[in-house]
């Protein structure tokens, strides 16, 4: 049969929507638009086999609505793979808002985009992401239960997420220098916001030599002084000649033109999609002999403060939790040097092992 279909108006000659969410495996995907309040949000549901999916809110000008679907699947799936791998109890799911965060927002278009997070009665928990402030989320919370990282609930992931990261990047150290010891180490933060300025704050408690660099030289200049770290040049970020790099800012630095650069022996940071190209550039960190943290299991620390708070457990355990990422981060990169691959590779088969053994217990 042709998959051409023709009628009176429409000419259809593929299926964009349905073809990508078989791609990646999605299970839902939920269109939302309402003309009164100018809200135009996409829920993209990608597993449950787990749990309920639990996955943030971003609100971020698009250029298109094919980027912001683009986003949204690949965001998704990211958090199918992070909460499996933490080995919490819950699928993957994310939530776009299209639209300025500057300029948009309003109780009634966070109330409206409520009620759509609740018309999928549980199947989704939304949080905070990109573009998104707490009081967002209280009003969406007037319209649904299923929300967390509320005020005054388990707060901010930030310093759970640096925690889990600085476990993961002592585990990485462990395999690369036979220590993990990190006193006099060359570690550089990338992005001393929310997660690295806790990070730094470790580091530098462990006796690392901590560089920072950060957009907002106000920012870079009060790190370094909190906490004796040495502010460098954005452009001197990948010339420097260090032990561990820590990206904790945007996604995309491992990338063809910074792989040429990088001098050190590790990557591993906070930071979400940090492979520019993921099957190549994670290839690339491999034949370079740099060892590599996959971001979806070193930065799971927030999703684990949020999974706290779905199932009403304590901040310690929170914390006990993020430290077990060390264990996660040494078997995945151990296995990926042992069987020459990329440990994103590595961590996502972990992943998909764990979900399919919950498909298995659920038959
Ligand atoms: P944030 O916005 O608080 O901090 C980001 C910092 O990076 C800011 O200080 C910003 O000025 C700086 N920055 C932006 N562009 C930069 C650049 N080109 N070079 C250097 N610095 C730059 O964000 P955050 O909450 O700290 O999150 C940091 C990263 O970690 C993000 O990629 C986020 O997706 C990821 N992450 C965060 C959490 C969490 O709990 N907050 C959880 C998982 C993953």
């Amino acid at each position: 049969m042709s998959s051409k279909i023709m009628n009176s108006e429409f000419e259809i000659t593929q299926n964009p929507v349905i073809s990508q969410m078989s791609s990646m495996d999605h299970d839902q995907i939920l269109f939302c638009s309402d003309n009164i309040t100018g809200l135009k949000a996409i829920i993209a549901i990608h597993d449950t086999t787990l749990g309920p999916a639990l996955g943030g809110t971003r609100m971020w000008s698009y250029n298109n609505e094919l980027d912001a679907l683009n986003d949204v699947l690949r965001l998704s799936r990211g958090m199918t793979y992070k909460n499996a791998i933490s080995d919490l109890a819950l699928g993957g799911g994310k939530a776009v808002i299209i639209g300025d965060s500057k300029t948009m927002k309003s109780e009634a278009l966070f109330r409206r985009f409520g009620r759509f997070v609740d018309s999928l009665a549980g199947n989704y928990i939304t949080a905070e992401d990109v573009g998104i402030s707490p009081s967002d989320m209280v009003w969406v919370s007037k319209e649904t239960n299923h929300v967390v990282g509320l005020p005054g609930k388990s707060g901010d992931p930030s310093p759970v997420t640096a925690f889990g990261t600085y476990m993961g990047i002592k585990a990485c150290a462990k395999l690369r220098f036979g220590t993990d010891n990190l006193i006099d180490r060359k570690i550089l933060v990338q992005g001393v916001g929310h997660v690295g300025e806790y990070l730094v704050s470790y580091l530098r408690k462990e006796g690392a030599q901590v560089f920072i660099a950060d957009i907002s030289d106000d920012t870079v200049r009060r790190v370094a002084q909190k906490y004796g770290a040495k502010g460098i040049a954005l452009d001197e970020v990948y010339q420097l000649d260090m032990d561990i790099y820590a990206p904790c800012a945007l996604g995309g630095t491992i990338n063809d033109e910074t792989l040429e650069q990088l001098k050190c022996g590790i990557v591993a940071g906070a930071a979400n999609n940090q492979l520019g190209i993921e099957d190549r550039h994670g290839q690339d960190l491999l034949d370079k002999g740099i060892l590599y943290a996959p971001d979806f299991a070193i930065n799971a620390g927030g999703v684990i403060n949020c999974f706290s708070e779905v199932k009403d457990l304590s901040s310690k355990w929170a914390m006990g939790k993020a430290e077990d990422i060390y264990h996660t981060i040494y078997d995945i990169v151990s296995r990926s040097e042992q069987e020459q691959i990329p440990s994103h590779v590595i961590a996502m088969k972990i992943a998909e092992e764990k979900i399919n053994k919950g498909r298995k217990n659920i038959k």
